[in-house]
């Protein structure tokens, strides 16, 4: 009940600022002038006394006790605000903090206005207010509405946090005001007079707290939308914070309220009924106010600035304090934590590398560069803190949470580097010649040079950006640094954040499957299966963000397990298309004529498979446009896609032929009549990888059953659809229905060349009536030019080629080079007629609409933009057929 009231005010003050401000200043405004326009209330019958506390009454003792204790609550305020950084932002919680302070100790002068009480006071009293003040509440109000990503979250955060924070601090009120009544029982004045303070102190501070707080915290950050201050990067703060961590212990709390309830009754008991020489006093009281009141106004105001203005040794003292604290909070503090944080990171870094290295590093350091600059001091520090890694446990704290934030999905890491990446920009580094004398010195090298320097030996050309893997000699660490380089190059807003990049094995992609490397993408993998091909059952992992795509296949595959697909491979050949020329005709004819004998092809083929244990040239196609010559090769290539091997062999053939014609110029190695990755009829026609046909018969009672449609419908949709519809498109090898979907997705799950699903999707799918009655289906996918290997390209990387060994294909057939590679193309394609025919049977049945609805929208989407009701009446949302997969 209590949260939920605190909850309900929170937003109240969340969603009424201005309101609660003005009326909160109003209030105070009214209090200040209360004495300007009445005549001045009698004084109250505290047993203390304005003024009473005076420099003349202080003997040296008191001097040493109020300076020790002014500088207990100066170093008391200090640590909360470093309390404060280590919670998450160091300014804006710095702010929240300064704030609350500041208004509490406002709204209690306009409180003790009010009472009457003299103002001078509060000089020593405010020591003590300060040592009352628990900033971290106000933190955690700050924490939770920064939060937020918008204005409508911040409320709801600061009511959440209220209702989360309210009830304990009320209780905490009640019992700090209760614990400290007891101090104006005491009857020692001074102490008296600072009880009484500090109980008004927290009293107003809470108010100020429950109101003005809030309502601030939310105009703040209304007026702030548009800069960084919140929303940006919800993530440090609420890495840091959790609310399961902040709520109030049960147990506390009852000790907390059974406490009250004695302190309680020892004020009743003190207070009531009054004392006759607390009446004495009362009336020695009133006197002494009296004549307080009665001293001239010029006087009063004098004595008050000579008050405040006179610097005594303690106050000096105090002052020198607060400087260096201030001076180190803001200079040296963060900087302090990050250096931790950087060094934890690097020392896992440098876990990962060897261990040899590091010694050799660490020694050849200390005998150098130990001492020149502070930043190779960072150096020194992380050295040592890898050495000492297994000591480092009374840090555990900062570790375990670098540790969570190095994991490569979560969305967190990213703003761990931003911080790092900002240290690094403002840290000193060494000049250009320093660092160009490392990174050529043997014993360094550019893995001791901090990232900025290694950047800045970039930007000189010293080292090219392509290097810097190797240069640094840690492939994630390259990779992070060329992300800082592009991040700044191309004054990316958000540099990359959700772009990941951390524990992958680069060493299988450098120099092999991809350059420039800024991380990776990560793209679901789901699997269709089992697929009853050839007798075997395969189950197939896909890639793909399309939904409802695995669910079709998977689909078609229960539709063919009970009779199962058979496959054959019907062409193997991988093509490399050269063009060259000759000074006319003539001479290219010769040359087409001198290719075409077999003694001729049989020396070309000599010399092509010399450049391969696999690669083996089976034929050769020629084609003359008026002095150009092109030359298609064509060659089996082991379990390898082949493009590399065809490109090599070419070459070298060619420069054979070169030999009987000198005057043959090689325009280009490949003069697209191969062709590779662009759509072509000679591939649709000559084929091209492996040629490859798959055909299955599907029992009616599985059409009805599984497909919910009938043999018939297919028939008609496959003829209109996939044969007329396609030819009057004018289409090449596109005479099916989804063959590409089923092609990319199992090619980027496997490690193929995704650009390759242009000819290796050509496939004509035929369906037609079977059996002794023609109620079964007859259909067959046949695809001539699919593009596939298991060995080379992407299929080396180990996510992929954990894809492969799914399908029982992965890597070289050593008793049989080849094999893998067509046992993959067959299987492939069985899964894309296992697509067809679901394709086809929700396009017979008139369910792709629907399915696709559910299944390949996000519902975010689908909520935004349309209208539910009319889709619930017109049944668009019904489950679709393929609901059992
Ligand atoms: P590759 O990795 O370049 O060559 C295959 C390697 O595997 C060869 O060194 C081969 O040995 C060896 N190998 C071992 N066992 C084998 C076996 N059982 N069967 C076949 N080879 C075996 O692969 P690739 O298929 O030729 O080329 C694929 C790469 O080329 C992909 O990254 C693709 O993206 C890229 N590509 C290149 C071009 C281009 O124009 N160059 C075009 C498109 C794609 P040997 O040394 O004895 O042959």
């Amino acid at each position: 009940m209590w949260a939920r009231f605190f909850s309900a005010h929170g937003e109240f003050c969340a969603s009424h600022p201005w309101e609660v401000i003005v009326a909160t200043l109003t209030l105070t405004a009214c209090m200040l002038t209360l004495d300007q326009q009445n005549p001045p209330p009698p004084p109250k019958p505290f047993r203390i006394c304005a003024g009473c506390i005076n420099e003349v009454d202080y003997n040296a003792a008191d001097v040493i006790v109020m300076t020790i204790i002014r500088c207990l609550a100066v170093l008391y305020c200090y640590y909360q605000f470093c309390k404060l950084q280590k919670l998450g932002s160091k300014y804006i919680l710095g702010i929240a903090g300064l704030f609350t302070v500041f208004s509490s100790f406002i709204f209690t002068s306009t409180v003790l206005n009010i009472l009457r009480i003299n103002v001078v006071d509060l000089k020593d009293a405010l020591f003590f207010f300060l040592l009352l003040i628990d900033l971290s509440k106000a933190a955690m109000l700050a924490q939770f509405a920064m939060n937020a990503s918008d204005q409508n979250e911040v409320k709801i955060n600061i009511a959440k946090g209220m209702a989360l924070l309210g009830p304990t601090i009320t209780l905490d009120t009640l019992v700090e005001t209760l614990v400290i009544g007891v101090g104006t029982l005491s009857g020692v004045h001074r102490l008296e007079l600072l009880s009484c303070f500090a109980c008004l102190s927290v009293l107003v501070n809470y108010m100020v707290f429950m109101t003005f707080y809030p309502a601030c915290l939310s105009l703040i950050l209304e007026l702030s939308r548009y800069t960084a201050m919140y929303g940006r990067k919800p993530c440090i703060i609420s890495k840091a914070f959790r609310e399961e961590d902040h709520k109030s212990n049960p147990v506390v709390q009852r000790v907390k309220l059974i406490m009250s309830a004695g302190l309680m009754l020892v004020h009743a008991h003190s207070r009531w009924p009054f004392r006759e020489e607390d009446i004495d006093d009362i009336g020695t009281l009133v006197v002494e106010q009296r004549m307080t009141l009665n001293r001239t106004e010029e006087n009063a105001i004098h004595g008050y600035i000579m008050k405040w203005l006179t610097l005594s040794a303690d106050h000096i003292v105090i002052l020198i304090l607060l400087l260096a604290l201030v001076i180190k909070f803001i200079f040296f503090e963060n900087k302090e934590d990050l250096t931790e944080k950087i060094q934890a990171s690097m020392s896992e870094n440098l876990k990962n590398s060897d261990n040899a290295d590091f010694v050799k590093l660490d020694q050849a350091l200390k005998t150098k560069y130990l001492q020149q600059t502070p930043v190779f001091k960072h150096s020194e520090t992380f050295f040592l803190g890898r050495r000492y890694s297994d000591d480092k446990s009374s840090d555990s704290s900062s570790e375990l949470e670098f540790e969570d934030k190095s994991v490569q999905t979560i969305y967190c890491q990213l703003d761990v580097e931003k911080v790092t990446e900002s240290f690094e920009e403002d840290s000193i580094c060494r000049t250009l010649d320093e660092c160009l004398a490392i990174y050529s010195d043997s014993d360094l090298g550019a893995v001791t040079l901090t990232d900025e320097e290694v950047m800045l030996l970039v930007k000189h050309k010293h080292l090219p950006g392509h290097q810097i893997e190797k240069a640094v000699d840690n492939p994630e660490r390259g990779v992070k640094i060329r992300r800082k380089m592009l991040a700044k190059e191309a004054k990316l807003v958000a540099p990359l954040t959700d772009l990941p990049y951390k524990d992958y094995d680069y060493s299988k992609v450098m120099g092999a499957c991809c350059e420039n490397v800024i991380g990776y993408i990560p793209v679901p993998v789901g699997y269709a299966g089992p697929l009853l091909l050839d007798n075997r059952e395969f189950y197939v992992p896909m890639a793909t963000t399309e939904g409802c795509l695995v669910a079709s296949t998977n689909r078609g595959c229960r539709a063919l397990r009970s009779s199962g697909v058979i496959s054959s491979i019907v062409g193997d050949g991988m093509t490399r298309g050269p063009v060259v020329r000759f000074p006319s005709l003539t001479r290219a004819s010769a040359a087409l004529k001198w290719i075409e004998k077999p003694e001729n092809f049989a020396l070309m083929k000599e010399q092509f498979d010399s450049s391969s244990r696999f690669a083996r040239l089976t034929k050769i196609l020629n084609k003359i446009v008026g002095r150009y010559l092109f030359i298609r090769f064509v060659a089996k290539t082991g379990d390898a896609m082949g493009m590399n091997m065809l490109s090599k062999g070419t070459e070298i053939s060619l420069k054979f032929v070169q030999n009987e014609f000198p005057d043959m110029e090689i325009v280009s190695l490949s003069g697209n009549f191969c062709t590779d990755k662009k759509p072509a009829a000679i591939n649709w026609i000559e084929g091209r990888g492996k040629s490859v046909v798959c055909e299955a018969i599907v029992p009616s009672k599985i059409v009805t059953s599984v497909l919910k449609t009938t043999v018939n419908a297919l028939v008609e949709v496959n003829y209109t659809k996939n044969m007329i519809g396609s030819a009057l498109a004018g289409s090449i090898g596109g005479f099916n229905a989804q063959a590409a979907n089923i092609i990319t997705a199992v090619f980027i799950a496997t490690g193929q060349d995704p650009a390759q699903n242009i000819s290796s999707s050509n496939c004509m799918t035929l369906m037609e009536p079977t059996g002794a009655t023609g109620e079964d289906l007859y259909i067959s996918c046949t695809m001539p030019s699919m593009e596939i290997g298991t060995v080379g390209g992407g299929t080396i990387l180990p996510p992929q080629a954990a894809c492969l060994e799914m399908l029982g294909v992965k890597g070289a057939n050593t008793e049989n080079p080849g094999e893998n590679a067509s046992q993959l193309a067959r299987i492939v394609c069985g899964l894309v007629l296992a697509g067809e025919l679901s394709l086809m049977a929700a396009l017979a049945a008139g369910h792709l609409v629907r399915s696709h609805l559910r299944h390949n929208r996000s519902t975010t989407l689908l909520a935004e933009n349309t209208n539910f009701e009319s889709m619930k009446n017109e049944n668009y949302l019904k489950p679709p057929p393929c609901r059992d997969y």
